[in-house]
């Protein structure tokens, strides 16, 4: 086994020295079963995740229950739904004792004097006409007013095939409401008709990220080798899925052998007992899946396997940064 001095130049193990004391140990919480919007093609509704558990109301539980993940080690908390900003109590119940990470579709702006520097994601799947085929609604038009030249906001941008050739007009479009985006690719959970992934278009696709990040690095959080990784769903020759994924809930992973995971990863129904599968849609093929979060860190918790070369371990390195940018770990 190689070691991490021998693989890097001192630029490098600066940057991996940066990194190496972080130590995630994220979980995810449905905050809500509602939503003010029905996305087709939203996991959480088109595999009846919504329907798993009652909501529990009483805040006190809230308070109750992130105590107790605390005490599991949790040091980070991803907040979805339904959309987490229908419930801001139990958002502050999160926010008020760990870093916490909120994903939204941006309709209803959380209050930063409540909030000063929650991390907020805000959901976009497209161009207008797109959104409002799949959405309903153009949500960048809201969003982007509530939430234009906010430091702790990026966009969550999940890119269809029927983007393809039409990024930069998004990219340019959020870089001008002085907000950062991070890319992703949509899993058509309920077939919508020309919204599935053609191979051909995901090699299209890889080409357009590429060059988006290098037209607007200063925008764009992301890096080559995620691009790869999502487009091509292999990684150092391994295909991703059931068997590699690495974000699996805890107490529902019976693989054997195990592979590489998140330590004692749970995705929480918002009844604050029910588990999910994982951190997307209970009932999705895992060949399909393209979840951005779960192939990220399917490369960070599979280090050793990137130590055999310098270029390996610089990619492992970059997708490891990423994801500490997108939770506020390190500076963007
Ligand atoms: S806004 Fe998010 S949670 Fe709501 S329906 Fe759309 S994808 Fe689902
Ligand atoms: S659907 Fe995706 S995130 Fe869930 S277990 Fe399968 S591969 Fe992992």
């Amino acid at each position: 086994m190689k070691t991490v001095s021998s693989l890097l130049d001192d630029h490098w193990y600066e940057r991996y020295k940066k990194i190496s004391k972080l130590n995630f140990r994220s979980s995810i919480y449905d905050v809500t079963n509602r939503c003010n919007l029905r996305c087709k093609g939203c996991f959480f509704f088109s595999s009846g995740e919504h329907e798993a558990a009652a909501e529990e109301n009483d805040i006190e539980k809230w308070h109750a229950f992130v105590e107790k993940e605390m005490e599991r080690g949790v040091n980070l908390a991803i907040l979805i739904g339904g959309e987490p900003t229908l419930c801001l109590d139990r958002i502050e119940a999160f926010y008020k004792r760990m870093p916490t990470f909120c994903a939204t579709n941006g309709l209803i702006k959380v209050p930063r004097d409540r909030f000063p520097d929650m991390m907020v994601g805000l959901s976009l799947w497209g161009t207008p006409e797109d959104e409002a085929t799949l959405r309903g609604k153009d949500t960048f038009k809201i969003s982007s007013a509530n939430y234009a030249g906010d430091p702790h906001t990026y966009y969550l941008y999940t890119i269809t095939p029927k983007q393809l050739g039409k990024t930069e007009e998004i990219i340019r479009k959020i870089k001008d409401v002085g907000l950062k985006v991070h890319m992703q690719l949509l899993s058509n959970d309920e077939g919508v008709d020309g919204f599935s992934w053609k191979p051909e278009e995901l090699i299209a696709i890889r080409d357009e990220m590429d060059a988006m990040l290098d037209a607007y690095p200063e925008t764009v959080i992301s890096c080559k080798y995620y691009h790869e990784i999502i487009t091509t769903g292999q990684m150092l020759g391994r295909p991703f899925g059931w068997l590699e994924c690495p974000s699996v809930t805890i107490a529902k992973d019976n693989r054997e052998p195990q592979p590489k995971r998140l330590i004692n990863f749970i995705r929480w129904s918002s009844d604050l007992q029910t588990m999910h599968r994982c951190c997307t849609s209970e009932t999705r093929d895992c060949s399909t899946c393209k979840d951005g979060a779960a192939h990220m860190s399917w490369v960070m918790v599979n280090k050793r396997a990137h130590m055999r070369s310098t270029k390996d371990f610089q990619n492992w390195i970059e997708v490891y940064e990423m994801f500490a940018k997108l939770y506020q770990f390190i500076p963007w």
